[in-house]
């Protein structure tokens, strides 16, 4: 369905968890530990029904790390199974992958996301808080044989703590066919609102001038690269500098079951109250999705949440 600004939503983000197995320090963490309410995979599944009504078609599953989460296969393939949901993609640390890339497939997994910063122990240690580099590796590894149609890496850079490592991060991409995208760093938690530390995708091009900008670019947020020899491509992805809210097509349903309509504003709205009730269900969704902003100005320091409890 089309926003009141006239822009089709159709893409619905799932947060299914808001704890964490890693402790990223851009993340806002503090309380990625803490069991907060966490919807049963039933309810999560009755909610996408009812924004797949709405004109949902594309789910992307995440959290927290939505790996912690035993059930997290049930919840793939409980959302595949709904009409109108035409994929399911996962966007996760990795970690647990290796264990959990197969049968994330045989549920109907179509892609995943896999944010790494560092391909250097030393400064993933630092950055997460833990040392699982290897398994995360082991885990991208498991997602190429497993067969997802599309598997991204993303990576958030902050000058002075992991932008030394971007080139080795985007030889990820020369030998298998995996894309490398480069998030920047947004204004959430006391590390994000650092601006001095944000690498921008303008500042990547200027830094690696031998990538060059391919034609069809399929997406609305990332602008796609290649260089010569390489599989896979590198995305920029550039909230900040390169803002891409009048081609947003998503909405972010919450582990507690409320929507957040934008990333960048505290505000999100209960549907639980609704959940018994599918028509005033569907109404709710509609109004909300409606009401979605124009955009966000986040040099005005809009939100407070950290991207653990809104899922990136
Ligand atoms: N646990 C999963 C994962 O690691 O992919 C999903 C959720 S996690 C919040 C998703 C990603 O959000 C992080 O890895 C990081 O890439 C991104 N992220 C978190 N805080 C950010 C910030 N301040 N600016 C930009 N990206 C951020």
């Amino acid at each position: 369905m089309k926003d009141n600004f006239g822009r089709e939503i159709d893409y619905l983000r799932v947060s299914v968890t808001t704890r964490c197995n890693l402790n990223c320090i851009y993340c806002g963490k503090a309380d990625c530990d803490k069991k907060e309410q966490e919807l049963s995979a039933k309810t999560i599944i009755a909610l996408v029904h009812a924004f797949a009504r709405c004109g949902i078609k594309k789910v992307r599953v995440t959290g927290g790390e939505p790996l912690v989460r035993a059930d997290v296969c049930d919840i793939v393939r409980g959302v595949k199974s709904i009409p109108g949901i035409e994929t399911v993609a996962l966007t996760t640390n990795g970690v647990l992958l290796e264990q959990f890339a197969k049968p994330l497939v045989d549920a109907g997994l179509s892609s995943v996301n896999i944010s790494l910063d560092s391909t250097d122990g030393s400064t993933y240690r630092h950055l997460t808080g833990a040392d699982v580099l290897d398994r995360v590796l082991r885990g991208i590894d498991a997602a190429q044989c497993d067969g997802l149609s599309a598997i991204k890496i993303n990576a958030v850079l902050m000058k002075g703590v992991n932008d030394a490592g971007a080139g080795d991060l985007i030889a990820l991409a020369k030998d298998s066919p995996i894309d490398v995208r480069f998030i920047e760093l947004m204004p959430f938690s006391s590390v994000g609102e650092d601006n001095d530390k944000r690498v921008t995708g303008d500042e990547l091009l200027r830094r690696f001038p031998f990538l060059r900008q391919l034609e069809t670019q399929e997406t609305a947020t990332a602008r796609y690269y290649t260089a010569d020899g390489f599989r896979g491509r590198i995305g920029l992805i550039s909230p900040v500098s390169h803002k891409f809210c009048d081609r947003c097509s998503r909405v972010r349903l919450l582990s507690d079951g409320s929507v957040k309509p934008c990333l960048a504003f505290d505000d999100s709205y209960d549907l639980l109250a609704y959940k018994d009730d599918p028509a005033a269900l569907t109404a709710r969704i509609r109004e909300i999705i409606q009401a979605k902003p124009a955009g966000h100005d986040f040099g005005g320091g809009t939100t407070t949440h950290g991207l653990n409890r809104t899922g990136g």
